[in-house]
């Protein structure tokens, strides 16, 4: 029988990065013992900086496509390594398609050594361009496996069947959490994506980039929500994938709108083109989320957005 002590022991690969840290924090706040695995590619010790004295958290700057090893008995492994804005996976694709292929398969790897239950963190991105709105788990997706986006989307869908192989065949016990637009204090500046793009515009004074005629749409989901969720969905016995997200739809335009009226400042829009395969709409369905967790987002956008733009006015030390 496992010690009390053993059972709170969890890995969070890509602990490093956005949500990585911020699941590093809740996990040592619950208790647990952390193993925080990163190879810093897109993350950044500033994320974990806070936690590095602590007794119950440790960082391994490891790229977890490589082989794993971890002492002791552990309690989960969280699989959060990738790149996982636009820019940054368009960037590294190669990279993205490794972690997410080699790097799910040893992350896996290790919780069956380990008897430790699995959380791959996957993405609305299997749905592709959806064809059915709302997203439900039920849709198989609208993805173009050698567009742009494909690096990405196309490993995080192999990564899911690499997890469903390991609970049909070994047993293992897997969750996946298909985790929509996540947004909150840490997003990286220079990331590329929507909101922390808006936010340093704005305060900057510059022209917000608004891309296509900005009517396409997102549903944006504070970070302490999704957070809230993955815990959940970490302790449930919920094998299927269940949508993070929350629902509250908004176009491109009016976030733009938002957050420069927010932050107060004067800056023009201005429209440049459309990335290529940029899906046209996403929002979730959550009700599987809502009936088998009992979740839901609480965070208002507006709250969520003030929080954000609090962080990034102190990370820039400026306006
Ligand atoms: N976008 C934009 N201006 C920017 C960055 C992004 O208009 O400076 C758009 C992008 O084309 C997409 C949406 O905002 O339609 C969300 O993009 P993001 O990169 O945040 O994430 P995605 O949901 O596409 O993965």
């Amino acid at each position: 029988m496992p010690s009390v002590h053993t059972l709170r022991r969890v890995v969070i690969t890509g602990g490093a990065g956005f949500l990585g840290s911020h699941l590093c924090d809740r996990f040592v706040a619950e208790g647990y013992e952390v193993v925080c695995i990163d190879n810093l590619l897109t993350g950044s010790v500033d994320n974990i900086a806070h936690l590095l004295g602590h007794r119950r958290f440790r960082f391994v700057h490891y790229d977890v496509t490589n082989y794993l090893y971890v002492e002791g008995e552990l309690f989960a492994v969280l699989h959060f390594a990738s790149p996982a804005s636009p820019k940054d996976y368009q960037m590294h694709p190669i990279h993205t398609l490794k972690v997410g292929s080699l790097g799910t398969h040893k992350a896996l790897g290790l919780a069956k050594a380990k008897g430790a239950r699995f959380l791959l963190a996957s993405t609305s991105e299997v749905y592709g361009d959806p064809l059915v709105h709302p997203q439900p788990e039920e849709y198989w997706g609208n993805v173009n496996p050698i567009g742009v986006r494909g690096v990405y989307d196309e490993a995080k869908r192999f990564a899911e069947a690499m997890t469903m192989a390991y609970h049909r065949y070994h047993g293992l016990q897997t969750r996946i959490a298909r985790i929509f637009n996540t947004y909150g204090p840490r997003m990286r500046m220079d990331d590329g994506r929507a909101i922390p793009t808006f936010i340093v515009q704005a305060l900057r004074g510059e022209p917000l980039t608004v891309y296509g005629d900005g009517r396409q749409t997102r549903s944006v989901c504070y970070v302490d929500d999704m957070v809230e969720g993955l815990y959940r969905l970490l302790l449930s016995e919920v094998v299927e994938p269940v949508n993070l997200g929350n629902p509250d739809e908004v176009s491109v335009l009016q976030l733009a709108e938002e957050i420069r009226q927010l932050v107060g400042a004067n800056s023009p829009i201005v429209f440049e083109p459309l990335p290529q395969d940029d899906p046209r709409v996403r929002r979730p369905d959550i009700r599987r989320a809502q009936e088998l967790l009992g979740w839901e987002p609480t965070v208002e956008r507006r709250e969520g957005l003030l929080r954000t733009i609090a962080d990034f006015r102190k990370r820039l030390g400026c306006c």
